[in-house]
């Protein structure tokens, strides 16, 4: 077959090559995008949110932007971007931030330099816990999938999405069981960074806090191309979203909010140079309308929320005065926004102007670790005291109890979280039906009756604290008969 079609009229070949003949990498399909004579990008995969790789030939050499997280995908997808560019000098590779979904690939190019933000390398270590608990959930996605797959007729193309997120998932499965030596960034830097690469100018700037610590902004003005890594994308090409689908600050991750709105407004200032936007995963796409819209949405809760801040105005307070929906209407319908995410930003903001810390998460790591009660009520003193160090909400409180009776079904660490919230928030009828809850749980059907009656006296309208009683009342009586 392969002897015969050498004498195939080419305009025959040129029809049939495509579809027959279309390139995997690792058992993926390979996109290649020629962005122009000297850009390329390149991913593997119509079903799965992968990250792409994109590579600028420069006076200087071969610059990538990010690398996938599975090296074996890497190395193949270095030879496309040397075979596009018709040459192979690779001088550098820069990562959008540190998700190993970005870095775990840097050991493709451990022989160039490796820019990226000064805090991309703390991020890329995982502790040796953490790993376990990625590979044990890999291990449930695969045996999930593999059941998924078999569900749907072969050949159909649920069938072939459901294959090739199982394919990619042995991949990611594999790359994390190799486990192999990090390769972290060699240059690094805070704010902004220009590389310049002779006829090439890579601009480097921090826009982090949203995603993960350090991501970065890389602008290459010659090329009119932006690219923003995970930060945010406005519109997705398939359903399954992946890293992107959030814009959203969360605890834990360091922000700098005012070098990002700084750094931000210097991208808007040159919008004219931008021509293409590249979020890091080829199924999102981002207008520069999405972009700026969302710096002006950070824009407005620095301002807003850090004004109420400083007039002392309580979380609740702040959190009443920037609905979603009713300020930021356009984004309220837009991909990666939702009531869980603002309320976590507008948190965030607020955390920081203040200093305060979320009171909420510092106890629930105190009950989670079974610290002594001592400490527990240093932290519950905090309320209330002239100079506070924590802000607590109720509702984050209980969140935190659900979470240890729900998903845990750790009861006593449960009922251990809703006291403290009825400590804090006496007057509320919900933190002790969540208590009775709690305690019912943990088989302590008397105390759990105090709690509904008190949340019962608190609220008369509480119908599940009513039926929770009745309930128990009906048990004594059949016990007790
Ligand atoms: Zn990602």
């Amino acid at each position: 077959m392969r002897a015969a079609r050498r004498f195939w009229p080419l305009a025959f070949l040129l029809l049939v090559l495509p579809a027959a003949a279309a390139e995997e990498v690792a058992g993926l399909p390979l996109h290649v995008q020629r962005l122009d004579p000297k850009t390329v990008r390149v991913w593997v995969g119509d079903h799965v949110s992968t990250t792409n790789v994109i590579g600028f030939a420069t006076a200087k050499g071969i610059v990538v932007v990010d690398t996938t997280g599975v090296p074996k995908i890497d190395r193949e997808l270095r030879g496309v971007i040397a075979r596009e560019l018709g040459r192979s000098d690779f001088a550098m590779l820069i990562n959008t931030h540190e998700h190993g979904d970005h870095t775990a690939g840097n050991s493709v190019y451990a022989d160039t330099v490796i820019v990226a933000h000064e805090r991309c390398a703390a991020g890329m270590r995982r502790s040796p816990a953490d790993r376990e608990q990625v590979l044990r959930w890999q291990g449930q996605h695969i045996a999930d999938l593999e059941k998924d797959l078999a569900k749907h007729p072969t050949a159909s193309v649920a069938a072939k999405k459901a294959a090739e997120q199982l394919a990619f998932a042995h991949l990611n499965h594999e790359a994390w069981t190799a486990n192999p030596e990090l390769v972290v960034p060699t240059k690094t830097f805070a704010d902004r960074l220009t590389l310049d690469m002779g006829d090439t100018a890579f601009e480097l700037s921090y826009i982090g806090g949203l995603h993960s610590a350090s991501d970065i902004a890389v602008f290459v003005p010659s090329r009119g191309i932006l690219m923003t890594g995970d930060t945010m994308a406005d519109r997705w090409l398939t359903d399954t979203p992946g890293c992107l689908a959030s814009f959203v600050a969360r605890e834990g991750v360091p922000h700098d909010f005012p070098l990002l709105l700084e750094n931000g407004r210097r991208l808007l200032a040159r919008k004219g140079e931008i021509r293409t936007i590249l979020p890091g995963h080829w199924n999102g796409e981002l207008s520069l309308a999405g972009f700026e819209a969302r710096l002006k949405y950070v824009e407005a809760l620095w301002d807003g929320v850090g004004r109420l801040a400083k007039e002392g105005r309580p979380l609740e307070e702040v959190h009443a005065a920037f609905p979603l929906e009713a300020r930021f209407p356009d984004l309220a319908k837009s991909p990666g926004f939702n009531a869980f995410n603002h309320a976590s930003t507008v948190s965030e903001i607020w955390a920081t102007t203040t200093g305060l810390r979320n009171g909420a998460s510092e106890l629930f790591a105190l009950v989670e670790a079974g610290a002594p009660e001592e400490q527990v009520r240093a932290v519950v003193a905090d309320r209330g005291s002239r100079s506070p160090k924590y802000y607590f909400l109720e509702r984050e409180i209980n969140g935190r109890g659900y979470f240890f009776l729900q998903q845990q079904k750790r009861f006593p660490e449960a009922v251990r979280m809703f006291r403290i919230n009825a400590e804090l928030f006496p007057a509320s009828w919900n933190v002790w039906d969540s208590l009775g809850e709690g305690l019912l749980a943990t088989g302590d059907v008397a105390g759990a009756r105090k709690a509904y009656e008190k949340s019962v006296q608190l609220n008369p309208e509480n119908r599940n604290g009513k039926d929770a009683l009745a309930r128990i009342g009906a048990e004594a009586a059949r016990s007790s008969s």
